[in-house]
């Protein structure tokens, strides 16, 4: 006997029409990239995404077609995720730090027909439009005061003009709630970017979950400002979450630096954000150095790689904002964890508080995990027995796109049924998972492990230390051992006995790393992750003191 409720499909566009009818008047606001604070509303969004639906449409664009953009946090990005993928098409956030030739790769692999861009691409695109095999029209997100003069792009043509030749009247189309919404590329820290293609059903389901308290805790009181791009695994869904829950969005634009986020911050009262580490390490630093505080802000979100426990502390303890540790990644929509306390947790205090914080966090209904051994056996859930993570979950892909021969994955429907993460974590008693490594960073000194994001947390609690990367360098009698890669902080004394000297007490006697080594820069990627892939290749042949 089948349940008597109604059918209606869960589709993107449905969160739009939500935020019109119940959170009409709620604010937009963006630092738009031609300088400019825009402010419009979610009414004002909803009524621009049917008018660029009736656009593309117009333009020849068919239902599961590819649109790319090259495009910071805006409001037209966010027309963009409704306008598209609300008529059937499938937005593509394409990552514009990449290299040149992987966009083009990537562009051609997606089959995008369309590329919006913002003002800052524009050189971008002048010098690579010929490449792009697939697209047949460029449009530069910007009005007719921008356009340029002269230009070598085939067919350009400016957003703001597309919208206004447009009907604001489109009835969204109803579908199966299984067809593809967006696409995003993994940033490639891991070899080859991979497409991963999202559904209708798997964008809502994961806005759902992201709202929940023990989750983002997303309500239409909150200001949301997501740092992290909208070109990275859809700024971690908010895009989506703040419409279901009826909540402001502050869009920084290109200004990702300590101050411009700051200010923006202050003035539009912001009370949630979100970003990877390295962008709050510029804001932290520009609040230090103003003595500067933040009057609305009450959480944020810190994910995409480790949040050093010293930064969880200085938000924490120094400015009164709860710090959200989280972890995904970009196959699983993001959301994995997120790191809440636990019913009897409540009263936990300093250090005992921290060592739960700094965790990534409990599972969030909908996402399971386990940890496993080298041959697949499941592992204890005791906080000390470290294994390869596998998740599993409607909003975790189950294989890539547009891949060929034995790249051909199919994590679930193979019988495999979880997917490999290539995280290696602990998961206590309580359900809180550690990740403690990436399988390849991980060190492997004569058959033990030593976590690498371990030691790079602690050395980075001194407080020379800007930055500090651990790799594993080779080792005649050990295979592995440990190779600290220190940036210090402007104007810091620090010596390698300096850093060791910290680290000791604080791991184990053999964690100790071989050797420390001081660099200007530690290379980051696209996403603002160090790059420790490019460490290992600058320090192959690395020579350890053999003392
Ligand atoms: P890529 O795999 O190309 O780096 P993602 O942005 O999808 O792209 O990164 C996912 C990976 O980032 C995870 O598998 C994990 O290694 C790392 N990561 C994400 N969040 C955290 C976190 N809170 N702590 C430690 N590592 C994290």
């Amino acid at each position: 006997m089948l349940g008597q409720m109604m059918s209606q499909p869960l589709l993107i566009s449905s969160l739009l029409v939500h935020a019109e009818r119940h959170h009409g008047n709620r604010e937009i606001v963006t630092r738009r990239p031609e300088g400019d604070i825009h402010r419009t509303t979610w009414k004002g969004v909803s009524k621009r995404s049917r008018q660029l639906a009736n656009a593309l449409e117009g333009m020849g664009l068919k239902a599961t077609q590819r649109v790319g953009t090259l495009a910071w946090n805006t409001d037209r990005h966010l027309e963009l995720y409704y306008g598209a993928s609300g008529a059937g098409m499938v937005l593509h956030t394409l990552n514009p730090r990449l290299h040149p030739d992987q966009l083009v790769w990537i562009a051609d692999n997606a089959g995008d027909q369309a590329m919006f861009f913002d003002l800052q691409f524009l050189p971008l695109i002048e010098a690579t439009a010929h490449r792009y095999e697939s697209v047949k029209h460029f449009i530069l997100m910007s009005d007719r005061a921008h356009m340029p003069a002269e230009t070598k792009i085939p067919n350009l043509q400016c957003y703001e003009e597309l919208i206004e030749s447009a009907s604001d009247t489109y009835d969204w189309p109803q579908f199966d709630e299984n067809q593809a919404s967006s696409l995003c590329y993994t940033s490639g820290t891991t070899g080859n970017p991979k497409g991963v293609l999202y559904s209708h059903r798997s964008t809502v389901l994961h806005a759902y979950a992201a709202v929940a308290p023990d989750a983002l805790n997303l309500s239409s009181r909150d200001a949301v400002l997501p740092v992290v791009p909208m070109f990275h695994v859809n700024a971690w869904g908010l895009p989506y979450s703040a419409a279901m829950a009826g909540a402001k969005l502050v869009f920084p634009g290109p200004g990702m630096d300590g101050k411009s986020l700051y200010d923006l911050f202050e003035a539009e009262g912001v009370t949630v954000s979100a970003g990877v580490p390295t962008v709050w390490q510029g804001l932290l630093a520009h609040v230090e150095a103003e003595g500067a505080r933040f009057s609305t802000m009450k959480r944020t979100v810190i994910g995409g790689s480790a949040c050093p426990p010293a930064m969880l502390r200085a938000f924490d303890e120094t400015y009164g904002v709860q710090v959200l540790h989280a972890w995904g990644m970009t196959e699983m929509s993001p959301l994995g964890t997120v790191c809440t306390l636990k019913g009897g947790q409540e009263d936990l205090d300093g250090d005992a508080r921290f060592a739960v914080l700094s965790k990534q966090g409990r599972a969030i209904f909908g996402v399971d995990m386990k940890i496993v051994g080298p041959d697949g056996e499941e592992l204890p859930w005791d906080g000390k027995t470290s294994g390869e993570l596998l998740v599993r979950g409607p909003w975790i892909v189950d294989s890539y796109y547009n891949r060929h021969g034995d790249d051909i994955l199919r994590f679930d429907k193979a019988g495999l049924g979880w997917f490999p993460t290539g995280d290696v974590s602990v998961i206590d008693p309580d359900g809180f998972m550690q990740i403690t490594d990436r399988t390849k960073d991980v060190i492997k000194s004569g058959g033990e492990w030593i976590s690498s994001i371990d030691l790079e947390n602690i050395a980075m609690g001194h407080p020379g230390v800007a930055m500090a990367a651990c790799i594993a360098a080779y080792h005649p009698k050990w295979d592995e051992r440990p190779l600290l890669v220190v940036m210090k902080k402007p104007g810091a004394e620090v010596t390698k006995d300096d850093i060791l000297g910290y680290l000791e007490g604080k791991i184990a006697k053999f964690w100790t790393p071989d050797d420390v080594v001081f660099v200007d820069q530690i290379p980051l990627g696209a996403t603002g992750k160090m790059q420790k892939n490019k460490l290992r290749e600058e320090f192959k042949d690395y020579n350890l003191p053999t003392i």
